[in-house]
């Protein structure tokens, strides 16, 4: 597996980021609900993020290895069930 560069990983965060449904997502992790697969790469990770000082979910995400951009289309589904909305 080849690591992508600096420059690469710039130049995938400028662009728009790309809408999915976090539920639709692979789970990348058996023990975190919100860890998933990166659509874009497929070895990277999605951690969802919060806001600060809220503590909310954070509708944009981004992938730890490519950089890539997310926004999640459902995130009121997952704040709800949370109960911070
Ligand atoms: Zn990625």
């Amino acid at each position: 597996m080849s690591y992508p560069t600096h420059e690469e990983i710039c130049a995938n965060h400028k662009l728009e980021p790309i809408v999915v449904k976090h539920s639709e997502l692979k789970r990348a992790s058996e023990t975190s609900m919100y860890r998933s697969e990166c659509p874009s790469c497929k070895d990277g990770v999605l951690l969802v993020c919060r806001e600060q000082p809220s503590l909310r979910l954070a509708e944009e995400d981004y992938c730890i290895r490519c950089g890539r951009r997310f926004l999640y289309s459902d995130i009121n589904e997952m704040r709800n069930i949370e109960g911070i909305v």
